[in-house]
């Protein structure tokens, strides 16, 4: 199959501006790219890189695009260079899309993509909450709108603060909610312990009525073989991000062992056709999450989502942090074209 092929660099600003151990990002800035195969049916796509997380970079991404020809094949789709993860995603979402393979790409297959379909329902989405206290006067609002698992950021202050932060929270929270606590890797080998330790006894009090899903990435990535053990050592589950970020980590970290959870960014993490093969073959726990991307992208992500979600986990699309008038946006985006 020969595909026309086009594209269109975007930048858009975030809502509020998000804060990441990597500094304040305010400006998201990607590819939007679409294939007309020969019978006139259109496939989106998005390439949504973050370079800081392990993908290429926006520029390296745009270089990609504007070195290929104005149409292109199937072979050419399928061999992009493992090195450009994010535009893998891009172009192979592109293309199921416009094949129909895709269960919500088949119903768009029209000029425009249909944002209808991406109402939320926020039963299956975990809400971040808000670093150190404010988590506390905040989990309430986001219950209220159908959220019921959180996640809280920790590692980001003393941790005997934390701590007691979270006792708090533990007992302010309803019951049947889940809380997940991601550490970005920041946390020393005696702290991953102590908040092991710290959740497995919440874990053994019968009156608890809450769950506490798991602990992310406790260490930094070259620290994996704690971290293996770690998971060995302790009831409270622990979720690899950092360590994942593509698929070949992803691969790597399996075969080393890990059978806790893998948390995948569908955006970074590369080929989607890969990613189901690896997923099915190897039955693996996952919790998929955005790299807030646009619409374009979170269609094939939550596609993906949709497909190889195991054990209920709710997925992290943080969908309160996402741009507003969406539809609007990519009729501007697409109209000059
Ligand atoms: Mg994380």
């Amino acid at each position: 199959m020969t595909y026309k092929f086009q594209f269109r660099p975007y930048r858009r600003r975030f809502v509020r501006s998000l804060t990441t151990n990597h500094g304040k990002w305010d400006i998201r800035e990607g590819i939007i790219l679409r294939l007309t195969d020969e019978s006139g049916k259109v496939g989106w796509g998005e390439i949504a890189p973050i370079s800081w997380f392990g993908s290429e970079t926006l520029e390296q991404a745009l270089d990609f695009c504007r070195q290929l020809p104005e149409e292109i094949t199937d072979e050419i789709i399928f061999s992009i260079p493992d090195k450009l993860p994010a535009c893998q995603f891009g172009f192979e979402s592109a293309q199921e899309w416009g094949s129909g393979k895709c269960g919500v790409g088949s119903e768009a297959n029209i000029i425009t993509p249909n944002f209808s379909l991406l109402t939320p329902n926020s039963l299956f989405y975990s809400a971040l909450l808000p670093a150190g206290e404010a988590a506390l006067n905040q989990w309430e609002t986001l219950w209220q709108k159908g959220y019921h698992t959180f996640k809280w950021k920790i590692g980001v202050d003393a941790i005997a603060h934390e701590l007691e932060i979270f006792e708090s929270l533990i007992q302010t929270l309803p019951a049947f909610t889940k809380l997940r606590l991601d550490a970005n890797g920041g946390l020393s080998y005696d702290e991953a312990n102590l908040w092991l330790r710290t959740c497995d006894n919440f874990k053994a009090n019968p009156e608890l009525p809450l769950e506490i899903e798991f602990i992310e990435q406790p260490l930094p990535v070259e620290q994996f073989q704690q971290m293996l053990e770690l998971s060995m050592s302790y009831e409270t589950a622990i979720a690899l991000d950092e360590s994942v970020a593509a698929l070949e980590q992803l691969a790597a970290c399996y075969q080393q062992g890990w059978r806790g959870i893998f948390v995948i960014k569908p955006g970074i993490v590369g080929s989607p056709s890969r990613l189901r093969k690896f997923c099915q073959q190897h039955q693996i726990d996952t919790v998929f999450s955005s790299v807030f991307e646009t619409a374009i992208g979170r269609l094939a992500a939550l596609q993906l989502a949709a497909e190889l979600s195991r054990n209920n986990r709710a997925i992290g699309f943080g969908i309160d942090h996402f741009f507003e008038q969406e539809e609007t946006w990519f009729q501007t985006l697409w109209n000059d074209f």
